[in-house]
């Protein structure tokens, strides 16, 4: 700041800081210290007034003199600091401004998404209220409910579903009902609301056992030095693992994160939030002792007080999901990124980032080393890991109990016959291995890429199917409560009888989990199949149940959506089949073939991971794509180069830029005028002409154009770095001022 701004005012002396606010406006905003609020340091959140309301920031920087341009008596003091010590480090102060400028928002809102909620706001809750249904109605009871109360209908059936008292806000957030019908179901004493006590570390309550490790093997041994070697000079440099299925990654992991742990520094682990299990937790702390967990279904208690644990030094290690990455750990060494090509890691909401490069960048402030590992890489980080010495790659390429990878065959649906007058389920060749696998006691998986495939209401004569009345997506045939669900909103409506339009009876089309459920019971009926998916899966704790029984062996097939794709290792599985593996491809995405390649490699992971072997059985309407050809190969190198070229021929990331602009609006004109104009806008800086490389597709309407009665319009960007960044002033403005979602893709 400029000494000779002080002198122009009378200055009332003292300090100055520049609070960053969780709003869109791209600026922070001045406050005078007073000496009651001391000391406040950059990284404290503090409360203060912004216009009349008072509202929680964090201090960014500290100036000695008022800010330049502003009358001094016009600048408010602020009210209290809330922190002795700052909340947010120096180093994650520099991350969070630039997460924010490559989200396109501002740098409180970057901050506000990086902090715990309870720590956003002032207020501590110290237990969570649960609900449970206590009362099981007769099925007229239940008529009467549902003509008279169907909310209450609802949420009844939901918790009759869910088999155990549940987290209130988890049944809200799931069901997208509010709190009453509840509130009223308790008067009836029909349900009962009660408390949990806050857990500190939900993962604590199994035993903390230490186990030595193994031998390393050759190719592990020399991983772990190199990695090491970094670590031991406490210089950035990031690695990229790639390591097939079952080679032993997360070993080499544990090496240096016992290492970085053996100088006193801490680490960071992410994984995909389906894969933050007991199991996966259990072995980090069999190895680093008490670890820190953080994962979305913690509540507000528990993510501040594991938080607090982290920022005094506490727990060193933190395993947890995507925003476990903002995790205020002290001196750290190592940030792991596992399963690095995973898509969760891409946050879709403000702040928009890609964890695996906001993990290398914090890696580089902090002088850590950043692993990201993964048996299919990312293009980017393929990429990036060929190209250039900043980041070094290291391979496994066998599994450490031996074993091969599984056969992985391709099954053409377009030669199977056809069920009667429906779509067919199961192919010949996997009913043949299902029976195989019954008659010899073992275990199989079936996958159900579920996008665009659930069951929906089609009119045969309009050629159309029911969707939803504020949204403009197939409504969704839910057996368990025989009612049609919009997935975007979560509303609910009767099951349509008739189309709206021509007055035809509506027929069934689609499959979906119950279906296929449905069809393999059918073809062996003593089989004993678990069924997972979104509507079996309630409450969080079904979930590891029911893994935790197929991995006892109480059932013989596990049958599933996502869920079921990932990280699952059960040695009994000698059988995966892939039911319809195309739906991947049918997505308008440049990464679609991408998408398409690491599901059936990662499902594939899941057979044979024991000496009975495997093998897995992808059944497609489109047998001659190159990227299901190259995942039967499991040759993942290959895939990526002619990938790479193609998004080289087509400037796609790793090559350039992509950005998708979402313009939404009550009224569809303005959502229209809006991305029109913007457009204009934005072509007049850079277009396509002569030297410039900037393409503008749209704008034109999502494929799902009304979401929530909001009409939308999107645009696509497809630019180079170099152009983005003359574009970038006029995107920072129409995120802040028009409410544009802007979405580095
Ligand atoms: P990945 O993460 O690459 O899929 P894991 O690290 O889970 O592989 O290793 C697969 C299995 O091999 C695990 O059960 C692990 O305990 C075991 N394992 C890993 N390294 C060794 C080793 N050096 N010696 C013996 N067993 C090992
Ligand atoms: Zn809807």
């Amino acid at each position: 700041m400029d000494a000779f701004q002080g002198s122009l005012f009378a200055a009332p002396g003292g300090r100055y800081a520049r609070v960053a606010m969780n709003t869109p406006v791209r600026r922070e905003f001045s406050y005078h210290i007073p000496k009651h609020a001391e000391p406040v340091e950059p990284g404290c959140r503090v409360k203060v007034t912004f216009g009349r309301r008072p509202i929680i920031g964090v201090v960014v920087a500290i100036d000695d003199a008022p800010p330049s341009g502003v009358e001094v008596e016009r600048i408010k003091d602020i009210d209290s600091c809330l922190d002795v010590t700052p909340l947010v480090t120096p180093a994650l102060l520099r991350l969070s401004r630039t997460v924010a400028d490559n989200a396109y928002c501002s740098w409180g809102q970057a901050l506000a998404a990086m902090l715990p909620a309870a720590l956003r706001h002032d207020r501590t809750r110290r237990t969570i209220p649960t609900v449970e249904l206590i009362y099981s109605p007769a099925a007229e009871e239940m008529q009467s409910l549902e003509a008279k109360f169907p909310k209450q209908a609802k949420a009844v059936a939901y918790l009759q579903q869910a088999g155990g008292p549940m987290e209130v806000r988890e049944f809200c957030n799931r069901t997208g009902l509010s709190k009453s019908p509840l509130t009223t179901l308790n008067k009836k004493e029909w349900v009962k609301f009660d408390k949990k006590a806050d857990v500190l570390n939900p993962f604590a309550a199994v035993e903390l056992v230490r186990d030595t490790p193994p031998q390393l093997t050759g190719p592990q041994q020399d991983c772990v030095d190199t990695i090491n070697k970094s670590i031991d000079v406490q210089q950035h440099q990031d690695f990229l693992l790639y390591g097939i299925t079952g080679s032993g990654k997360t070993e080499v992991y544990l090496h240096a994160l016992e290492r970085c742990l053996a100088q006193g520094r801490g680490g960071i682990v992410l994984v995909p939030e389906i894969s933050l299990t007991p199991q996966t937790v259990s072995r980090f702390r069999a190895r680093c002792g008490e670890v820190a967990v953080l994962h979305s279904g913690l509540t507000d208690v528990e993510r501040h007080d594991q938080w607090l644990a982290i920022r005094e030094g506490k727990l060193r290690v933190v395993v947890g999901a995507r925003s476990a990455l903002f995790a205020p750990v002290q001196d750290l060494g190592i940030i792991i990124v596992d399963e690095e090509h995973e898509s969760t890691y891409k946050q879709e909401s403000t702040p928009r980032y890609q964890a695996r490069e906001v993990a290398r960048e914090r890696a580089r402030i902090e002088g850590a080393v950043c692993v990201l590992g993964s048996a299919t890489p990312s293009l980017e980080s393929w990429q990036a890991a060929k190209d250039s010495p900043d980041m070094q790659l290291l391979r496994l390429t066998e599994r450490v109990a031996g074993g091969s990878l599984p056969s992985v065959k391709l099954v053409d649906m377009r030669v199977e016959k056809a069920e009667k007058g429906h779509w067919l389920v199961v192919s010949s060749q996997l009913k043949y291995g299902l029976k195989e696998v019954l008659e010899k006691k073992e275990q199989a998986i079936l996958f159900l890429n579920q996008r665009g495939f659930s069951p929906a209401w089609y009119c045969r004569p309009c050629g159309k199917t029911i969707s939803c009345s504020t949204c403009d997506v197939a409504l969704t045939y839910h057996r368990w409560r025989k009612k049609a669900l919009c997935h975007y909103c979560l509303k609910e409506e009767p099951m349509p009888q008739c189309c709206s339009t021509c007055g035809h009876k509506v027929e069934m089309i689609g499959v979906g989990t119950e279906r296929v459920e449905d069809s393999v019971q059918r073809l062996f009926p003593q089989a004993r199949i678990l069924r997972m998916d979104r509507d079996t899966m309630l409450r969080r704790e079904s979930y590891e149940q029911a893994l935790g029984d197929f991995g006892d062996g109480k059932y013989d097939i596990l049958l599933g959506t996502q869920m079921v794709a990932k990280g699952l290792d059960f040695p009994r599985v000698t059988l995966v089949g892939v039911l319809n593996a195309d739906t991947a491809l049918h997505q308008p995405d440049f990464r679609s073939s991408e998408r398409c390649f690491n599901l059936i490699a990662q499902v594939a992971g899941r057979a044979g991971r024991s000496s009975l072997g495997g093998r897995v059985i992808v059944q497609t309407w489109m047998p001659g794509h190159p990227a299901l050809l190259a995942a039967t190969k499991h040759d993942y190198e290959k895939f990526a180069l002619s990938e790479l070229q193609e998004r080289k021929d087509f400037s796609y990331p790793p090559f350039g830029d992509v950005l998708r602009l979402t313009f939404e609006s009550q009224h569809q004109q303005r959502a229209i005028s809006v991305a029109n104009e913007s457009c204009k806008e934005l072509r007049q800086i850079v277009d396509g002409g002569f030297g410039k490389s900037t393409e503008y597709l749209g704008p034109a309407p999502p494929p799902i154009e009304r979401i929530r009665g909001k009409y939308r319009r999107q645009l696509l960007i497809k630019t180079t770095r170099a152009e983005l960044l003359q574009l970038r002033p006029l995107l920072y403005k129409l995120a802040e001022q028009q409410g544009v979602t802007v979405d580095p893709l």
